[in-house]
């Protein structure tokens, strides 16, 4: 049996150490407004075993880590019809790149890239009632806790600066892969990426990865099949243009977002979330990928 703990709070040792932390996400001008020495990390291992070092209670911007929860809600409810308006494939490309959008007509490379999670979001406006309220009772249920919400500030913060997603939703809109008008699906877009988790709350709704799409209280929200796929598109998609580095550095499918957040995962072993607030010229987390990297190579527990 592996001492996760020890491991755990060796790796919260040597975070302590670092003297290059990276660089907080500024263009956002909210999220800029974060402590910029906070490290957390928890683990939840496929029994239930919890184990944290750091500031792993304390809530942060999650970010792009929504586009989990958006692309596992939208496959729930169209299943394989999602892959007619977005692709699968990794792009090599930052977050937000969109030339590659126009090269391929409006079809985005795969749903955790800007332009793709801009098209998840719109099939999810289209397709609930109350799309923010139904999308935050689905995280909600899927963490098993009611205290989890969206932060205003950094929404309309984004909203304020968000030209490049603005130039993605209307690109998108002019090869006619957006049905909702481009104000609606941003307004949902910069609202999930506002959900605010700690590390626990991230590891405990990533549990249904792990756990052939059972969550922890035993809901099954996905079928296996959807959770091969999603944890495919993580390792191959989940970490902007350093989703090789961090396959070959930590060996897990995850998703990191620019709070300084990653959640990583061994099925049917443990999920894991780091926050660490300052990011490397990637736009992940620099602690967080050191973390992981120290959690997989001490354990020797790898996908690979
Ligand atoms: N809301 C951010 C954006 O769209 C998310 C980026 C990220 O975390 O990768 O720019």
């Amino acid at each position: 049996m592996v001492d996760f703990q020890s491991v755990l709070d060796a790796i919260k040792e040597t975070t302590d150490k670092a003297k290059d932390r990276g660089q907080i996400a500024d263009y956002i001008p909210e999220l800029a407004n974060v402590d910029m020495h906070k490290f957390g990390i928890h683990l939840l291992d496929l029994e239930q075993h919890n184990f944290s070092a750091g500031n792993s209670n304390e809530r942060f911007s999650i970010q792009s880590i929504s586009k989990v929860y958006t692309l596992s809600m939208a496959m729930g409810l169209i299943g394989e019809k999602l892959w007619e308006r977005v692709d699968v494939e990794p792009s090599g490309d930052p977050f937000n790149h969109l030339s590659l959008l126009e090269l391929e007509k409006g079809i985005p490379r795969n749903p955790l890239i800007n332009p793709g999670a801009i098209v998840v979001a719109d099939i999810l406006v289209s397709l609930l009632d109350h799309p923010k309220e139904d999308f935050l009772a689905f995280v909600r249920n899927i963490a098993g806790d009611n205290m989890i919400d969206y932060d205003e500030k950094i929404a309309a913060s984004e909203k304020l600066t968000g030209f490049h997603n603005y130039a993605a939703a209307n690109l998108l809109k002019s090869y006619n892969n957006l049905e909702n008008d481009v104000e609606t699906v941003l307004d949902f877009y910069f609202h999930q990426c506002s959900l605010t988790m700690s590390c626990a709350e991230l590891a405990n709704t990533f549990y249904m990865f792990i756990n052939n799409g059972k969550c922890r209280k035993n809901n099954t929200f996905l079928t296996k099949g959807q959770v091969k796929r999603i944890n495919a598109l993580m390792l191959t998609c989940g970490f902007y243009d350093e989703a090789g580095e961090f396959a070959f550095e930590v060996g897990l499918p995850g998703k990191s977002g620019v709070g300084g957040g990653i959640v990583a995962l061994l099925p049917n072993k443990f999920c894991v979330a780091a926050w660490s607030p300052g990011l490397n010229d990637k736009g992940n987390s620099k602690l967080g990928m050191l973390a992981l990297e120290k959690l997989t190579t001490e354990t020797e527990l790898s996908i690979f």
